[in-house]
């Protein structure tokens, strides 16, 4: 038996999880992480901790001897994305701890670019919007505020990729693939290199940046100590939202999938052609298997499952995320109640930073259950309003859509959104998306798996059962309710 290691390096915690020729798991281990907050709207993680843990993942899978680590043919590896490690390559120390993608420290720094006029330019070169989110204002924010760092010869930079690999090869490697490189905001989306203009203008030194590979390429080797005396070769860096389209075998133009995680992620292959959004979604790179590129267009929903938390813990009227969809259930219709979750403002394709939550249409009759209804209800309704953005950009329609993330396993949301979309929405058994993706470009490079191989998934459908006309008007109530929250 050949084997496929993936980790899986994700914002809460780091899992290694071990596939076999067949691409079943075999096994699988689990790391928490600390998330730290120095000061409100900061968020950090221990650079050293998240490495620590993915070596210890790795030896868990192995530290008894029954599969020898021997055995396996490549590594691959997920990870969160955009977050910013910088390190020195003598010592191997971070400078900092590492900026997590979701911490809006360098927002200072976004709107200083902006009042320079750098809007167009930044969005044109980069596919991305001028944003705290993306990897170089978190590397300009190290700059500026950790002293010694200006004209030290010494550092790297990496995302949480490129630090693992780097680690993992006894320093050896300092290479990123071109979907992590593509949320950094430096590289230059058409080109697939780092952009010299912008690197200028953002004052960051090219000697720090790692080496851009495709991402199903040769990574160099894992040092043998830490991997059961065993040099194996690491084949895939993807970025994790990129890995679970990957794993959601979306390889066509328009194939398309939504993780309801905390968050949202909506992702649509858009094949060859780099398609820049009216409606800033962003523009991103999906993969590059040897001279073939793919592209995605990416929207996100900052309020997805986390909705349903609130509900829990704030609102304590679930006991269980998991209560929902048998509550949503009971009731007929929604008696005409919507939440709108705009807890930080709306992201794409309304952007209006100042826009808060709303629950409205409320009667003497609505109890808690129409609250949850509407809660779930509004995850679907989100992924319709980024949809609609996506297939005026593309023009053409998409026809199904597959899911993942923790409350896919909600039926009645799955079933809401097939009314909503009039499509298909299509879950797989095993809901391990991420870690699949990376496992696949790691197996392919190394040839244990083929493309064939991965044509056979087994989906569950959700096919529509209601009428169009009146998911229709469900929907402009909706709609409703989402203009009666934007500020700007
Ligand atoms: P993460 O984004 O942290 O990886 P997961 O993909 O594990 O999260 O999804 C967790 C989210 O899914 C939580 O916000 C939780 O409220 C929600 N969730 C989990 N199970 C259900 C369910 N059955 N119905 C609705 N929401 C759920």
């Amino acid at each position: 038996m050949r084997y496929i290691l993936a980790i899986d390096q994700g914002t809460t915690s780091t899992r290694a999880i071990l596939f076999d020729e067949n691409q079943n798991v075999v096994k699988v281990a689990q790391k928490a992480l600390t998330n730290i907050f120095p000061h409100p709207g900061h968020v950090e993680q221990d650079a050293q901790e998240i490495w620590l843990s993915a070596l210890s993942v790795i030896q868990e899978i192995f530290y008894d001897g029954k599969i020898k680590a021997q055995e396996v043919a490549s590594i691959g590896i997920a990870n969160q994305r955009e977050t910013t490690v910088i390190w020195d390559k003598e010592s191997g120390q971070p400078v900092y701890n590492a900026i997590v993608w979701q911490s809006r420290q360098s927002s200072y720094i976004v709107d200083r670019i902006k009042k320079a006029g750098y809007d167009n330019l930044f969005k044109e070169k980069t596919g991305l919007l001028l944003d705290p989110y993306f990897s170089f204002t978190k590397i300009m924010w190290l700059y500026e505020n950790i002293p010694g760092l200006k004209n030290n010869e010494n550092l790297l930079f990496g995302t949480v990729d490129t630090w693992l690999l780097w680690k993992l090869t006894g320093g050896k490697v300092h290479a990123t693939d071109v979907t992590n490189a593509s949320r950094t905001g430096l590289m230059n989306i058409a080109k697939l290199d780092w952009d010299d203009e912008l690197l200028k203008l953002f004052d960051i030194p090219r000697s720090i940046l790692p080496e851009i590979k495709d991402t199903a390429a040769d990574f160099g080797k894992v040092l043998e100590y830490y991997f059961f005396a065993y040099a194996c070769p690491i084949m895939s860096l993807i970025g994790d939202q990129q890995a679970a389209l990957f794993g959601q075998s979306c390889f066509k133009r328009g194939e398309s999938k939504n993780t309801y995680g905390t968050g949202g992620f909506l992702l649509i292959n858009t094949g060859a052609s780099l398609i820049k959004s009216k409606h800033d979604l962003l523009s991103t790179v999906a993969w590059k298997i040897g001279n073939e590129i793919t592209y995605a267009l990416e929207g996100s929903i900052f309020v997805s499952g986390s909705l349903i938390q609130w509900l829990r813990d704030s609102l304590k009227i679930i006991g269980k995320a998991q209560d929902s969809e048998a509550i949503a259930s009971s009731i007929d219709d929604n008696g005409g109640v919507y939440i709108v979750p705009a807890f930080t403002g709306m992201g794409a394709p309304y952007w209006d930073k100042k826009a808060r939550g709303l629950i409205c249409g409320l009667t003497r009759g609505s109890d808690h259950r129409y609250l949850v209804r509407a809660a779930l209800e509004a995850m679907a309704y989100q992924v319709k309003d980024l949809l609609d953005a996506v297939e005026e950009d593309i023009g053409y329609k998409i026809d199904s859509l597959r899911v993942d993330g923790g409350a896919a396993s909600n039926n009645f949301l799955l079933q809401f959104q097939s009314d909503l979309l009039q499509m298909p929405i299509m879950r797989k058994p095993m809901q391990e998306s991420t870690a699949l993706g990376a496992a696949r470009m790691a197996g392919l490079k190394a040839g244990v798996y083929h493309y064939e191989d991965f044509t056979n998934d087994t989906f569950t459908a959700f096919e529509p059962q209601k009428d169009a006309e009146m998911m229709n008007l469900y929907y402009q109530g909706w709609l409703k309710a989402v203009a009666k929250c934007l500020k700007d």
